[in-house]
């Protein structure tokens, strides 16, 4: 089967009942579990957010998105939980947790050596690469960011969050959708034009290349100078001033 339909107790059991210990992420659309599975494999668990109107969206966008996609640099979706009050998805857990946890050196996770660096940079550029040129239909990620690269056992990169990915019909070439990403990946003409197109998460790949090579944050209004919370902007202006070896 290409995915495993998992029972309720089943992960109930792997996530200790959704123990808040077992909690490794949080966002707006619920949060996730590690797990333990019978067999000892190690999982990430997703749950969503019981919402009232019973609109998991997401959850059911990444699922349709992650059936379709094999690759060694995307994460896997080893199967879901549709018993349940609110939808699960299982995916093989990531040990290393993700690329934002370990850029800055004030963080106290591990910062990344250059090699490993380069290494996160080509693999998610890969799998990127295969989202839009190879995979049929070509999906959009639409929220490429340090955050949502998880990094293995081995420190190889997986692209995670699907959940507000797009599947791009043939020949349809302008999609006008309402925006979708995070602040400081965003590409600015996107964000004028609401024409969603590969080009938008090429520019958020290139602000994560950067933070990749400065350990800067995408944006930061706390220690930078106003008009250059914005690394993109930064980066630029080190570009044109010839000055890009310089402390930033
Ligand atoms: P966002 O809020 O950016 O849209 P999200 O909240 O929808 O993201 P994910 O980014 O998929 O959900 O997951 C949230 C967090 O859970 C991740 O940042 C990561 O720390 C953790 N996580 C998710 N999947 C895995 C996994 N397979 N292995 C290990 N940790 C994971």
């Amino acid at each position: 089967a290409l995915i495993r339909i998992f029972g309720g107790s089943e992960l109930e059991v792997a996530t200790n009942n959704f123990a808040d210990d077992m909690k490794i992420g949080a966002g707006g659309f619920g949060a996730v579990y590690k797990g333990t599975l019978e067999t000892g494999e190690l999982v990430a668990v997703k749950k969503a957010l019981v919402s009232g109107d019973g609109d998991n969206k997401e959850l059911v966008n990444e699922l349709i998105i992650l059936t379709q996609i094999h690759h060694k640099h995307v994460v896997k979706l080893l199967g879901c939980c549709l018993e349940t009050k609110t939808p699960l998805l299982v995916y093989e857990y990531a040990s290393n947790g993700t690329l934002a946890d370990h850029l800055q050196e004030t963080l106290d996770v591990g910062y990344m050596g250059w090699d490993q660096r380069l290494t996160v940079a080509l693999q998610s550029t890969e799998a990127l690469s295969y989202l839009h040129c190879s995979a049929s239909p070509p999906i959009l990620h639409r929220d490429v960011k340090a955050a949502n690269i998880l990094l293995d056992d081995n420190w190889d990169a997986k692209v995670g969050d699907f959940g507000v990915s797009r599947l791009i019909p043939d020949g349809d070439e302008h999609i006008s959708t309402a925006i979708q990403g995070t602040l400081g990946y965003l590409d600015p003409e996107y964000f004028q034009t609401l024409q969603l197109t590969d080009k938008s998460d090429v520019y958020s790949l290139g602000v994560m290349l950067v933070e990749l090579i400065t350990s800067l944050k995408p944006v930061d209004t706390h220690h930078r100078d106003p008009k250059f919370s914005n690394l993109a902007l930064l980066f630029i202006h080190h570009i044109k001033e010839e000055k890009l070896e310089e402390k930033y």
